[in-house]
């Protein structure tokens, strides 16, 4: 109700002129005009902390992803069908990140591009068209994928050949009395089953190698192992969604499923992967993706030209060069550390979980019923807001605080992150 006239005009403006589906994040609407590291600033020069973004993985405006863009710009943008030397070292140098076995890749645009390919050529190279996802998971907007993305609600009712399992959580698996291996292995063979009842083989499990629209479940990085096995005893493939837990997220890995000790058979990889330029990837196992490829012509206009290859390269470039992984690693192992601290005695957080800058805080009613509290989670995030933090939530119940730095996320970040925390942790938690 406060909203700066100019900035309502902006939003009333928007309201009348975009197509649907449209949102903004926060109850106090927010511009900004540049960002630096993990930090925004709007048009007063005021600097928000970014701890939300992970397509700024090596953060905002990085100078050497500025110069590797503009100086391909003023040279040549133009498409994939001319030699080009610059993808071919990009697709090797990525390639190479990957286990041998995984040694294909394909470019496109949007994480969504690039699992709406994954489902094409597993359902051609299974000749199955079942996909099983889990209860809350996103995978991306074109209809197919849209699919198989149930957290995307009512407007896109889920597929047909699609059958939701649980999500990873050791406590549900613990109330049945089940290891979290067991358990999802009991979930892989429901969903087989209930497919093969409606007449469907099993083309794919698509999994977020983080689970984190399903509310972040990293540990134990166990349970996929199991999973797997089913997925390849019913002849289906595994494809590993790397949108939100690739690029060194994890800290001490540089892909999520690699915590898990397997080998997909298709990895999709997309937001951070151009730090903002459009560029995704689909990676194979050549023989998952040799048949398709003899009958199938896949030209994606704009993937892979040379301004998003530049904007990878240099990603890679300071991912390496800056100790992206082990930053990962020690900053969010000091950010739960102090979450613990702050809400150990909280009656309203019953978890803090997560791997890497990946970081879950799960808020209810109270920790004897678990009950999940939505309108608490909502309140804090924009309590944030209003000094200058940003994060949002995940979780089927909306009751997770999601927290997921740009990979540049320092000390002082984290310090400021935990001071402002508990400030409004003393009052709503
Ligand atoms: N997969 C996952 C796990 C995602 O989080 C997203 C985007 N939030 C996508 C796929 C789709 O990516 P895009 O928005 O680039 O199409």
């Amino acid at each position: 109700d406060n909203l700066d006239p100019r900035l309502r005009s902006i939003v009333e403006r928007r309201m009348s002129i975009l197509g649907p589906g449209y949102s903004l994040i926060y109850r106090n609407p927010v511009e900004f005009v540049e960002g630096r590291g993990a930090h925004l600033f709007d048009r007063e020069g005021n600097d928000f902390l970014d701890a939300y973004n992970n397509v700024a993985c090596v953060g905002h405006s990085h100078p050497q992803v500025v110069e590797a863009i503009t100086s391909q710009i003023k040279k040549l943008n133009t498409n994939n069908r001319y030699v080009q030397e610059s993808l071919v070292d990009y697709a090797e140098r990525l390639v190479a990140t990957f286990p041998e076995e995984l040694s294909r890749v394909t470019f496109g645009c949007s994480g969504s591009e690039a699992n709406d390919l994954a489902i094409r050529v597993a359902k051609f190279y299974t000749r199955n068209q079942g996909i099983i996802v889990t209860r809350n998971a996103y995978h991306g907007i074109t209809s197919e994928v849209a699919s198989f993305s149930p957290s995307l609600g009512p407007t896109s009712p889920i597929g047909p050949n699609v059958v939701l399992i649980e999500a990873p959580d050791p406590r549900v698996a613990a109330a049945e009395g089940l290891s979290i291996d067991e358990y999802m292995r009991k979930e892989i063979k429901r969903g087989v089953s209930e497919l093969a009842r409606h007449g469907f083989g099993l083309a794919a499990f698509v999994a977020d190698s983080l689970f984190t629209s399903d509310g972040i479940f990293a540990d134990p990085a166990s349970y996929l192992k199991p999973m797997i096995e089913e997925v390849h005893a019913a002849g289906g493939l595994y494809i590993a969604d790397e949108v939100q837990s690739g690029f060194g997220r994890c800290g001490d890995t540089m892909w999520g499923f690699q915590r898990h000790g397997i080998i997909p058979d298709i990895v999709t990889l997309g937001k951070p992967m151009g730090n903002g330029l459009p560029l995704s990837g689909t990676v194979f196992r050549p023989e998952v993706a040799y048949e398709f490829g003899q009958n199938c012509r896949y030209f994606n206009t704009f993937a892979a030209s040379q301004l998003p290859i530049a904007a990878g390269a240099a990603v890679l470039d300071v991912i390496s060069s800056e100790n992206l992984l082990e930053n990962a690693i020690v900053h969010g192992e000091a950010l739960r550390k102090g979450l613990h601290e702050i809400v150990k005695n909280s009656p309203y957080v019953s978890d803090i979980r997560g791997v890497g800058l990946y970081t879950g805080v799960e808020i209810v009613a109270d920790r004897d019923s678990g009950a999940p509290d939505k309108r608490r989670t909502e309140q804090f995030i924009d309590e944030l807001r209003e000094r200058r933090i940003l994060i949002r939530s995940c979780g089927g119940e909306g009751n997770v605080l999601k927290i997921r730095p740009p990979l540049v996320f320092n000390s002082s970040d984290v310090t400021r992150f935990l001071e402002t925390f508990s400030d409004i942790a003393k009052v709503l938690l």
